[in-house]
């Protein structure tokens, strides 16, 4: 079976900036996207914010598994629409993964309910990520640890919700550390934060950060979605309860009434 991907690309710094482009002349998306095309068991495609409706229109969202979501400098013009058309897929069964500086993307902060913030430092440091889930499939076929030679740190805390599970912790040369591939599950949706991928590094073409990348895409792929009624909040009326009750007590809401949101 195939896991359709978005590879969602804020598309900003490849435009600006020689370095970036030097690195991902076809952008970090593209970068991104291509490796993943490699596996026969993923097809991967790209959307920018420049796209109409940032390339994430109902339809497109529709048939997509999975969407991987980088962002830096251009978070604020994502449009609100777009976000809770997101938020609402994931709800739903689709699998989200946040890379690197997106951990402030509107998309990524909604889900959490918090202010996702953290210490950086841009300095070209070495960066080593051990593996503390060993089992886990995101950390299939990788060593206990592996290194990036020039990244920007993270460092903790990191103010994210406790994750379900942490699968990568980060060493960085100036001392600091930071927890770099989390999970957490919103609805019926698998979520994956990774935190490599500062676009003055050529991160993405890095091939353990790609077997990550490869192995987290099926982990977050759920095959079975949610019905229609993963975000209704129904009343059930007192004849319907599955054992006999009477009606006690004062009330607010008329029967089969819509409840308040
Ligand atoms: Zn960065």
């Amino acid at each position: 079976m195939t896991t359709k991907v978005i590879v969602w690309g804020e598309n900003v710094h490849e435009q600006k900036s020689e370095t970036v482009r030097g690195i991902y002349p076809s952008g970090m998306h593209g970068c991104i996207a291509s490796a993943l095309n490699d596996d026969p068991d993923i097809s991967a495609e790209t959307a920018i914010l420049q796209d109409p409706e940032h390339g994430l229109s109902a339809e497109r969202l529709d048939g997509t598994d999975v969407l991987i979501w980088w962002g830096h400098a251009a978070h604020g013009e994502v449009d609100d629409a777009v976000v809770e058309r997101v938020v609402e897929r994931v709800w739903h069964g689709m699998g989200l993964i946040v890379l690197h500086s997106a951990h402030f993307a509107k998309v990524f902060m909604r889900l959490m309910g918090s202010p996702c913030n953290l210490t950086w430092r841009e300095a070209g440091e070495r960066e080593r990520l051990w593996v503390t889930a060993p089992g886990h499939p995101i950390a299939a076929g990788l060593p206990d640890h592996f290194e990036l030679e020039n990244e920007e740190m993270y460092g903790e805390p990191f103010g994210v919700p406790e994750p379900l599970e942490t699968i990568f912790i980060s060493w960085f040369q100036g001392g600091e550390a930071f927890r770099s591939g989390l999970t957490y599950r919103r609805g019926a949706g698998n979520i994956f934060y990774f935190r490599p991928g500062h676009e003055t590094y050529p991160t993405y073409h890095d091939a353990n950060v790609q077997r990550v990348l490869k192995n987290a895409v099926k982990w977050a792929h759920s095959v079975r979605r949610a019905e229609g009624s993963a975000i209704d909040a129904p009343n059930r009326p007192v004849k319907e309860a599955l054992e006999p009750i009477e009606e006690r007590g004062p009330r607010l809401h008329k029967d089969g009434e819509e409840g308040l949101r």
